[in-house]
């Protein structure tokens, strides 16, 4: 009899987005004329860069013929892939990072899910909260997680809470923790933490033995000179932190698929005696024997997002959202609305109105104004009291949705 995985079936079914389209479609059969503006999602809207396209379309030609054909490409990726991510995205910035410290993937869901694979079971693992629900997920597929809780929490995970009353940056931990997952620019709050704040994350993570798994995704919208687009910009960090890139929103390229992890040679874990162990060695092993590489055209697409065309097409993508983002921004400060983030990310956190739940508020911009954004409580518990909206859509209906809320 084969037996399954049990911690699998302790996690609760994915209520949120399936919640969400369920009241959708109640509505619109309510009200079939109502023309509805999605803000909810975390996908892009514009295609792919033309350098990139012209990349992929270069690079399948290439498969078409003996002479250039690429079969199994290296696990690790192709080193100009890693090459041209080291130069653009460190080198050029004053950072260092080594090729073979580069990890290309198929994006980051898939590396912050599976990084988990190299440690042990009984790592203490902290998680900021509201967070990307796959930090909490494959912890609990992993059983490090523990026990859910009647309110949707784990025993065993300890939740770094990121709220008004702190400014929506975690306090150090009180209890040991061994992990820690940190993301900024900040998916679903949409803020930052300053090279002040990293740095205290850093420190500790160095005087504890800490490992940082930081998710990077959305560095590309940083646009305040105090915020560190990487964490290997604060001094110590390569000892202590892993940091998870993404093409996805950069480039759009959440269905064609690449991202990077970076693990530098000096970070170390330990054995069950205390020896020190290589991380860099342990992904590389995880990598070779459970991921075969991301395809060869995807890499070509990935590496022309660094072409000269490349940077000023990914640039105006940037420059679209992140203008969407301000209209948001502006549209609901004058709508009378408290609102966070945005800024330097495309997402902004608006808190509720007095007394509304996250789920009230969503049903409020839902039946009254035809726009669907996310609730906050489906991030975790510190997201209740507050809706996500997405920068991501057309720039027509941001103004329509924005216009819509006008008292
Ligand atoms: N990390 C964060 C914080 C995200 O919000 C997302 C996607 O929404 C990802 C990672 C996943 O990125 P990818 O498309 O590269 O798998």
């Amino acid at each position: 009899m084969a037996q399954i995985n049990e911690n699998f079936i302790k996690i609760p079914a994915t209520y949120l987005f399936s919640e969400i389209a369920k009241r959708v479609s109640q509505h619109k059969e309510q009200h079939p004329e109502a023309s509805i503006i999605r803000m909810g999602i975390g996908d892009v809207s514009l295609p792919l860069p033309d350098a990139s396209v012209d990349a992929l379309i270069k690079a399948a030609e290439e498969q078409r013929s003996e002479s250039t054909f690429r079969g199994y490409g290296p696990e690790q990726g192709y080193s100009f892939l890693r090459e041209a991510i080291v130069e653009n995205d460190f080198t050029s910035k004053g950072i260092h990072v080594e090729i073979d410290e580069v990890f290309v993937s198929d994006g980051a869901k898939s590396d912050t899910g599976n990084i988990g694979d190299i440690f042990d079971f009984n790592n203490r693992v902290a998680i900021t909260d509201p967070s990307y629900p796959v930090y909490v997920d494959t912890n609990a597929m992993a059983g490090r997680a523990g026990e859910p809780t009647k309110t949707g929490e784990w025993t065993n995970l300890i939740y770094l809470a990121c709220n008004e009353a702190n400014g929506f940056v975690p306090e150090l931990p009180i209890e040991v923790v061994d992990l820690v997952y940190l993301c900024y620019p900040n998916n679903p709050t949409g803020t930052t933490l300053t090279k002040e704040q990293l740095t205290v994350w850093v420190d500790y993570a160095r005087e504890n033995q800490v490992i940082i798994l930081f998710d990077a995704a959305y560095e590309a919208f940083i646009t305040e000179d105090n915020v560190p687009h990487s964490i290997y910009e604060i001094e110590g960090a390569r000892e202590v932190a892993i940091e998870f890139r993404s093409f996805s929103k950069t480039a759009g390229f959440t269905g064609t698929r690449c991202g990077y992890t970076v693990v530098p040679k000096e970070l170390m874990g330990y054995s069950e005696n205390g020896d020190p162990v290589s991380i860099n060695k342990l992904w590389n092993r995880r990598q070779c024997t459970k991921f075969n590489g991301t395809s060869y055209v995807v890499q070509r697409a990935a590496e022309a997002t660094y072409s000269q065309e490349g940077k000023k097409q990914v640039k105006a993508l940037i420059d679209f959202y992140t203008e969407n983002a301000r209209i948001i921004r502006e549209g609901l400060i004058k709508a009378g609305y408290t609102i966070y983030g945005g800024v330097n990310a495309p997402y902004v956190w608006a808190k509720a109105p007095k007394g509304m739940t996250s789920w009230g508020y969503f049903d409020y911009l839902l039946n009254e104004k035809n726009i669907v954004t996310t609730p906050g409580a489906g991030f975790g518990a510190s997201g209740e009291g507050y809706v996500r909206f997405s920068a991501f859509g057309s720039r027509e209906n941001t103004i329509e949705a924005m216009k819509r809320l006008e008292i």
